[in-house]
């Protein structure tokens, strides 16, 4: 494992977790209280599922169909298998991991739709390109699996607001810099959750992301109507909000929402 992966995002810890790749977010309706109930309808009948081959795959054919048609990515699966583990149903995970409630140790992950080596194999680009220092801080930040699994894919999008962050300390953030006070927390929390209250963001675009390297759908850019030159220094940013302004005041009013934040968090780490 090289270095900048040695932090593990996909189960991180009791509450936090990620299935963006299994297409968590790729259904019709992703708010949390769909995805939430959604995703606890399946697991109470998974547990009453007999763990076999014929079973699973019934089960898996249930679920798609019940599933609304529409998807936002036509092409990238939104895998019935994703549910809730943990002793409380508290994260969102696979249900046919090998360590899932009922499956003592067997991995069905061969069943799904990607196949077993691709599930157990597959990282995605944050988790090969992010620094740890920014995975430790979004993690420190993070209260629930739905926000956090929406971000911590958005590489482009952490790693401009962590550069500001840096850019005003000049000096890089550390792992020692996930030791969060109470008001970093707030800072970088308020950030993270842009990508939920955005008011620039364009309507009817995805809360969902498409980051995979194959090309099948490329990211929107932001759109400055009367900006000239090179693109703003957040562009990364705007483009991951899907932002579309009206005016160069809007543009002003978006970057001084996010210096505000990145200067807060940079405050909080000056003690
Ligand atoms: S999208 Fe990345 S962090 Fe999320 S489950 Fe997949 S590999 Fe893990
Ligand atoms: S079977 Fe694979 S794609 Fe489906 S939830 Fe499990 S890990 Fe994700």
């Amino acid at each position: 494992m090289d270095k900048a992966s040695a932090v593990h995002l996909c189960q991180a810890d009791g509450s936090i977790s990620c299935g963006a790749c299994c297409g968590l977010y790729n259904v019709v309706d992703s708010s949390q209280k769909n995805l939430e109930s959604l995703l606890l309808q399946r697991t109470l009948l998974f547990e009453q599922t007999p763990r076999t081959a014929d079973h699973i795959d019934d089960f898996g054919r249930k679920i798609k169909s019940a599933m609304p048609r529409g998807r936002p990515y036509k092409e990238f699966h939104h895998c019935p298998f994703l549910g809730l583990v943990g002793e409380n149903r508290q994260r969102v995970g696979c249900l046919l991991h090998p360590l899932s409630n009922g499956n003592e140790n067997t991995d069905w992950r061969g069943l799904s739709w990607y196949g077993a080596l691709a599930c157990r194999t597959y990282f995605c680009p944050s988790h090969h390109k992010l620094a740890n220092s920014y995975k430790l801080i979004v993690l420190a930040a993070s209260d629930n699996w739905y926000l956090y699994g929406l971000v911590i894919t958005e590489t482009d999008f952490l790693e401009c607001f962590f550069g500001q962050v840096e850019k005003l300390l000049g000096r890089e953030l550390t792992q020692n810099d996930a030791t969060l006070t109470k008001d970093g927390k707030k800072a970088v929390g308020d950030f993270l959750n842009l990508k939920l209250v955005w008011p620039f963001r364009r309507k009817n675009s995805p809360l969902a992301h498409y980051f995979f390297s194959d090309g099948l759908y490329a990211p929107l850019p932001a759109i400055y109507p009367g900006h000239k030159g090179p693109a703003p220094a957040l562009d990364a940013i705007f483009r991951a909000l899907h932002s579309e302004f009206k005016n160069r005041q809007e543009i002003k009013q978006a970057t001084d929402i996010v210096e505000g934040m990145a200067g807060a968090f940079a405050k909080s780490l000056c003690r």
